[in-house]
């Protein structure tokens, strides 16, 4: 398939927010696309190579790129670095770069046709681009990248230049995808939950692609879990009282620690282990202790399970907060890291053993499962838990579980119908946090939307965040909080570096607000915030007219707690429906 086809469907997938259309436009790309070639389309369409948790990113900065397209088109890089600044993006610049560039030569002059760029022949470069390493990598990049520039037409420039340097943002969502591709192959949208669960399990929308469109519906459910493949987690409801939670879960449950770590779902087949995090990425080298514990701990050949990994004091057992384990995420210096904050690890389910998935068996399976294939230790075992069916028996659970360092309880169906639901956030699990002393039971995760600019003391840099909440039906972002309070003076003004790789000339097409911010990001970063209450707000967009016609809500007084939720994406930030929720319990105890 020719390149140029997906240019085009990409110049008109730029023009449009909605995601009906970027839907339909989606589907027709992809129905043009070849079976074997829709892989490619798919993860170009969403800026990658690879589902994310291969890792394989393209990796090349604007400096390298520029010095490639001044070989592709003989301007020099001195000229290409001023008209950037005047195109302010770097596909517009390559695009009127190319315009200007005579045609290509002999062929031109000889009357033959040009070679047109194939999407293998762009994906294929790229992939190389992305895999070459050590000496004269840079070179070689250089060369490849001219290569694709020479060849490509002034449009195609524009989408080349976006993917190498990860700009490409055409906000496409996975749900937007799964959409697109089951209104093509799967007969109709309505289906999608087939292509969503199938997705799920294998995390890779390019397999999900190809399988649905050879061999339909029915070609998905041979998905199963593989070990080295991470499957979507999860996820926990809330609800605020021990009453709630136990009524809703039938009067009986199991009630387990609340653990305040980094969720690891932990792949081990022979010698073998690899560790992925909430988000799927692969984080198997900061854990070198967790893989030979894994290695060693559990006793089944292959196996997929899930737990949480916590930072602890080793002299005294004690369990520290999840900032301690955060020192564990960097780049270098692993093995000392490892000394100084050692970790141990609880688990809670198991997913896959020895070729067999257990995602349909009810919880107490399950356990027992893992049960039998964890050989337990201190620093590596089940998680802690009660088999609860009253509110005191909650409510003590909970007490011990705060005064052990934990945020407080997970409370899980034990019904015949409790499966694991993986990349769902259901009432099968609701977790229960600790209660601040204020009228808003527990600190929410925001997204970074914006930001106003700071006055006197704070000159220079920015007086307060813009913060929002996901809306997951709508796919966006709508605000729910300004936010000025809770930083350190270093971390205030460390706040326009930190976001500077995010920001933005105008508002991000998936972020939805009445207010107009000084200086605008793309949704990226996430941070933990505590209020006093929930508000009805005239300005902010959360939640809009659902309590209230014309009225959204807001967080009051909202302070930052000092957590950068790194572990987490935009899309994992606390959504409308949580904060409606939150809301509406908070009226409830007033008015009780
Ligand atoms: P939070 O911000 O509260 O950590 P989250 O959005 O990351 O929540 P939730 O589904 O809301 O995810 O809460 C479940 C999270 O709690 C899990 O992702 C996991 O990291 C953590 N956790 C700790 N202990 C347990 C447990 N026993 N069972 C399940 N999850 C647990």
């Amino acid at each position: 398939m020719k390149f140029s086809v997906v240019a085009e469907y990409y110049s008109k997938l730029e023009k449009t927010t909605k995601r009906l259309e970027m839907t339909a436009l989606l589907t027709d790309l992809f129905l043009k696309t070849p079976p074997s070639e829709l892989p490619k389309v798919v993860y170009l369409t969403q800026g990658k190579l690879y589902p994310d948790f291969v890792g394989i990113e393209i990796g090349v900065a604007e400096k390298l790129y520029l010095r490639a397209l001044s070989l592709a088109s003989g301007v020099s890089v001195k000229e290409l670095d001023e008209q950037l600044k005047q195109a302010g993006d770097v596909g517009v610049l390559t695009e009127r770069v190319l315009s200007k560039k005579p045609s290509s030569s002999l062929a031109a002059f000889m009357g033959l046709a040009e070679e047109e760029l194939t999407v293998s022949e762009v994906y294929g470069t790229l992939d190389k681009i992305a895999k070459v390493s050590g000496e004269g990598a840079q070179e070689t990049k250089i060369r490849y990248i001219a290569g694709l520039l020479k060849k490509a037409s002034p449009l195609e420039g524009r989408y080349i230049a976006r993917i190498i340097l990860g700009k490409l943002r055409l906000g496409i969502a996975d749900m937007t995808i799964l959409d697109a591709l089951a209104e093509a192959f799967a007969g109709g949208r309505e289906n999608r939950p087939i292509l969503e669960h199938a997705y799920n399990i294998s995390s890779d929308l390019g397999l999900i692609a190809e399988v649905v469109a050879e061999r339909g519906v029915e070609g998905l459910k041979g998905i199963k879990p593989k070990v080295g493949v991470p499957i979507r987690p999860m996820l926990a409801e809330r609800l605020p009282t021990a009453e709630e939670i136990l009524e809703r879960m039938g009067g009986k449950c199991i009630a387990e620690y609340k653990y305040d770590g980094e969720r690891m779902q932990i792949h081990k087949s022979g010698d073998r282990v690899v560790i992925f995090s909430r988000r799927l990425e692969n984080i198997t080298h900061h854990y070198p202790d967790v893989v030979e514990m894994s290695r060693r701990h559990i006793k089944a050949r292959e196996a997929i399970v899930d737990g949480e990994c916590v930072a602890i004091n080793l002299d005294t057992g004690e369990m520290l907060p999840f900032q301690e384990l955060m020192h564990r995420r960097r780049k270098y210096g692993i093995e000392k890291a490892m000394e100084e904050y050692p970790t141990a690890v609880f688990l809670f389910d198991c997913l896959y053993v020895d070729g067999r998935s257990l995602l349909n068996l009810p919880l107490l399976e399950r356990r027992r499962a893992l049960k039998e294939i964890v050989d337990e230790s201190d620093r590596f075992r089940l998680s802690e838990h009660i088999i609860a069916s009253s509110i005191e028996e909650l409510e003590e659970m909970f007490e011990r579980a705060i005064a052990d360092g934990c945020e407080g309880l997970i409370a899980k169906s034990i019904a015949e119908e409790s499966v694991y639901q993986a990349g769902a956030r259901g009432f099968l699990w609701i977790k229960w946090k600790r209660s601040y002393q204020s009228k808003m039971v527990e600190p929410v995760d925001l997204v970074i939307v914006g930001a106003f600019m700071g006055r006197g003391k704070r000159a220079g840099t920015y007086g307060a965040l813009l913060l929002a909440a996901y809306d997951s039906e709508k796919d966006q972002f709508v605000t729910v909080a300004k936010c000025g309070t809770g930083f350190t003076d270093e971390e205030l003004f460390s706040l326009p570096k930190v976001l500077e790789p995010y920001k933005r000339d105008s508002k991000h097409p998936r972020v939805y607000s009445k207010l107009e911010a000084d200086v605008w990001f793309t949704p990226a970063k996430v941070i933990e915030v505590i209020g006093d209450e929930i508000t009805l707000s005239p300005v902010h967009t959360c939640g809009l007219d659902v309590v209230r016609r014309g009225a959204g809500l807001a967080i009051r007084f909202p302070r930052f707690t000092g957590r950068w939720r790194e572990d987490k994406g935009p899309e994992d930030a606390t959504t409308v429906k949580e904060i409606v929720e939150m809301y509406r319990s908070q009226l409830k105890k007033v008015t009780e």
